[in-house]
C-alpha cells in the first residue's frame, strides 16, 4: 500500500512472543499487515555467549535481583541497529523522561524506533551511554518489564502514521494535541437513563458547538490536569 518506506520498529526483549500481541489488532494490526510499519521482536538471549545463554548477573555492591549485562545488551543492540541506523534507541525505564504526546509525534514522524526492554532489576548503567539510549518512562509506577511499556509507546506512535487513522480525529483534535484534554463526547440515544445530550450539540450551530467544546475542554483540563502546559490560544477546540 505504501510507496514510502515503512516506519520500522525493532524491539529487543527476552520475550519476543509478546509481540505484536495487541498491536496485531485493529488500527495497528491493519497498518502492520499493509506495511505502513514493520515490527521485529529480537530475542536478547540470542546474543548471549555462554552455553546457558546467560543475559544477567547479580548486582555489583549487593542487593536483590539480577541486572542485565551491558556486554550482552551491546551485542543485541549492535545486531539490531548498526551505527548508521538513523532510528533513535530507546530504553524503557521508570527513571526515564515520562512519555508525552509531543515526543510520540516526533517519534512517529521519524524513521522508526529501536526499543530495549529491561527485565529483573534493570540494565547495567554503562550500556545507556555506550549505546546512546534515551530512557523513556510510561508513568510513575514500576512494571515487571519494558515490554508493556514498549507496546504503549508503539501503539501511540503507529496510530499517528499517515493513513492509519483515516480522517477520524486525525490526531489534531484529541487530548494533548493543543495542551487540553478532550471535550466530552456523546452519541445516540438522545436520552440515556434520564440524561439528555447537551442541546447545543444537536443544534446544528457549528460555531456554537466549537465554542462549547473549547470551554468544556478548558474546564476539564483546569480541574484535572492543571500541570499540563497552558493551551495555545486561537486554535479551534
Ligand atoms: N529496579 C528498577 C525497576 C526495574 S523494573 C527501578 O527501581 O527503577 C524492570 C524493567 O521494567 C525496567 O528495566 C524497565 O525496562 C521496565 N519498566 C518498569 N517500569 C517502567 C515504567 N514505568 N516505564 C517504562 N519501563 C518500565
Amino acid at each position: 500500500m505504501m510507496d514510502t518506506k515503512p516506519w520500522r520498529a525493532s524491539v529487543l526483549t527476552l520475550f519476543p512472543e509478546m509481540f505484536p500481541g495487541p498491536l496485531g489488532f485493529s488500527l495497528a494490526g491493519k497498518a502492520l499487515a499493509n506495511d505502513t510499519w514493520s515490527l521485529e521482536a529480537r530475542d536478547i538471549r540470542a546474543s548471549a555467549t555462554d552455553k546457558h545463554r546467560t543475559v544477567d548477573d547479580t548486582p555489583s555492591g549487593g542487593g536483590p535481583g539480577m541486572v542485565m549485562r551491558a556486554d550482552i545488551l551491546a551485542r543485541a543492540i549492535d545486531a539490531a541497529s548498526p551505527t548508521d541506523d538513523p532510528r533513535p534507541r530507546l530504553l524503557m525505564s521508570p527513571r526515564g523522561r515520562p512519555l508525552t504526546q509531543a515526543r510520540v509525534r516526533e517519534l512517529s514522524a521519524g524513521p522508526g524506533v529501536v526499543i530495549v526492554c529491561g527485565r529483573f532489576e534493570g540494565v547495567d548503567e554503562r550500556i545507556i551511554a555506550a549505546r546512546n539510549l534515551e530512557e523513556i518512562s510510561v508513568g510513575d509506577y514500576v512494571l515487571s518489564g519494558g515490554e508493556i511499556g514498549a507496546l504503549v509507546l508503539l501503539d501511540a506512535c503507529v496510530r499517528l502514521l499517515p493513513g492509519v487513522m483515516g480522517h477520524e480525529a486525525s490526531g489534531t483534535e484529541e487530548s494533548f494535541s493543543d495542551g487540553l484534554l478532550e471535550y466530552p463526547q456523546y452519541t445516540r440515544p438522545q436520552e440515556f437513563e434520564g440524561v439528555a445530550i447537551p442541546d447545543i450539540l444537536t443544534s446544528g450551530d457549528h460555531a456554537k458547538v466549537a465554542a462549547w467544546r473549547r470551554a468544556e475542554a478548558e474546564k476539564l483540563t483546569m480541574a484535572r490536569r492543571p500541570d499540563l502546559p497552558a493551551p495555545k490560544r486561537g486554535k479551534k477546540a
